[in-house]
């Protein structure tokens, strides 16, 4: 029986035949199919390439560029489903999510043009960098700079951890303008092709089992052409924070779906095992743990849906506050999951065969990214609760 959380009266009959069509299609996958991917050192493009042509990867993107006209509470279907069957895509978080909704909302007629029809049927991946060396968690402090020269602008600066740029036909870059280059961040964005002279990126050696890479960048004076700046020079923040609401719900929905994935191979588990007269689930010491689990995984759930919710109906303030809890919930309910799924299984929690430790180092990205457990505490103390800052 998988873990499913069920919601039939809570979720539209659209949004449930979306959830198990594309939990069918990941089952036809499933994880044997992602780790061998893995272990090849390849991408899950069969898997990609599928989803895509069902039209799952541009669910949220307009219809009028070959997107589903759907938004985040569909994209986070399709990651959160594909993820409970152990095939995550981790590049949903980034280029529909992030540099689509960016795009479809800030673009000017002419990127959108470009950009959305590939993006919607996953002909084209987008990547997206913001974190810097020195900036981390403070993205007040990035300053990867760009500064005009004619109609042109050239672009300088460092990013790490920017995953999947090996893959993705372009990134989109979080820079300031020269005008702009300290004080509070007054972002602009570009669109950087990954062929561009002077676009260099290295990959950073990770403890993760993912097809995906993380990157290094390295700019050097990037020649791009005007219409390489998203949208308007003055509405970068607007711009950044359009995009960062869906990173965090699709961060959570990533979560969840690798939570619900390992709890289902405990609970499975837990009910065939027997080393007493009983499975081991019929111990509390298991069973309680587990019935935990399940618990904060659906509250997480609920959140995530929440904050899409908001955000799909224009409240991106609501949305920031909701998307950041979820992110939190679905992060701490994905890691506990893990843990515990691990535990479950004893010495086989950690073979090959059952392929779950893999997922102690993965679950933790939760936490990490895009911004840390530690970072929306400090937002919910600050904002939510009123409290002053201690930076
Ligand atoms: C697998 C993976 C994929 C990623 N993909 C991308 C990507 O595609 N694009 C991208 O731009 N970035 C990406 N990132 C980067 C990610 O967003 C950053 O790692 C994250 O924002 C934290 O920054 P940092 O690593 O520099 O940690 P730091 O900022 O150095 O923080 C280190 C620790 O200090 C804590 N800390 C910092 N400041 C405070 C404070 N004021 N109060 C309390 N605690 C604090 C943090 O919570 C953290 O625990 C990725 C990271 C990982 C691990």
């Amino acid at each position: 029986m998988s873990v499913t959380l069920d919601n039939a009266l809570l979720e539209s009959e659209e949004h449930r035949t979306l959830r198990s069509c594309v939990a069918a299609l990941g089952r036809r996958y499933g994880r044997e199919y992602f780790t061998a991917a893995v272990r090849a050192g390849r991408q899950t493009d069969e898997l990609w390439r599928e989803a895509a042509k069902l039209g799952y990867l541009g669910v949220n993107l307009p219809e009028q560029y070959g997107g589903g006209g759907g938004g985040m509470t569909e994209l986070s279907i399709v990651l959160e489903e594909l993820g409970a069957t152990g095939c995550p895509l981790l590049l949903l978080v980034v280029s529909p999510a992030i540099c689509g909704t960016v795009i479809a909302r800030f673009g000017t007629e002419a990127q959108r043009a470009h950009w959305l029809p590939g993006l919607a049927d996953g002909s084209v991946r987008m990547a997206f960098g913001i974190t810097e060396p020195d900036a981390g968690s403070n993205s007040h402090r990035i300053t990867t700079t760009a500064r005009r020269d004619g109609d042109d602008w050239l672009l300088s600066g460092r990013k790490v951890f920017i995953s999947g740029v090996d893959i993705a036909d372009a990134t989109l870059i979080v820079g300031r303008t020269e005008d702009a280059r300290t004080g509070k961040l007054k972002p602009c964005l570009f669109i950087v092709p990954r062929e561009t002279a002077g676009f260099e990126f290295r990959p950073i050696p990770m403890e993760l089992a993912a097809p995906e890479k993380q990157f290094q960048l390295f700019l050097d004076d990037v020649r791009l052409p005007a219409d390489a700046l998203v949208g308007d020079e003055d509405a970068g923040l607007l711009q950044l924070f359009a995009g960062l609401n869906p990173e965090r719900i699709m961060t959570a929905a990533f979560s969840l779906g690798m939570g619900r994935y390992a709890l289902d191979t405990a609970v499975e588990y837990a009910r065939t095992r027997q080393v007493w007269q009983a499975p081991i689930g019929a111990h509390q010491a298991i069973a309680h743990p587990l019935a935990q689990v399940r618990i904060e995984l659906e509250l997480a759930q609920l959140m995530m849906r929440k904050a899409a919710f908001l955000y799909d109906n224009g409240d991106d303030m609501g949305a920031g506050e909701a998307a950041n809890m979820a992110k939190y919930a679905a992060a701490e309910a994905g890691a506990h999951a893990v843990d515990q799924a691990v535990h479950t299984l004893g010495g086989n929690g950690l073979t090959t065969e059952y392929g779950l430790a893999s997922l102690l180092t993965a679950s933790r990205v939760g936490r990490i990214a895009p911004v840390s457990r530690e970072m929306i505490l400090n937002f919910v103390s600050h904002h939510t609760l009123g409290l002053p800052k201690s930076y």
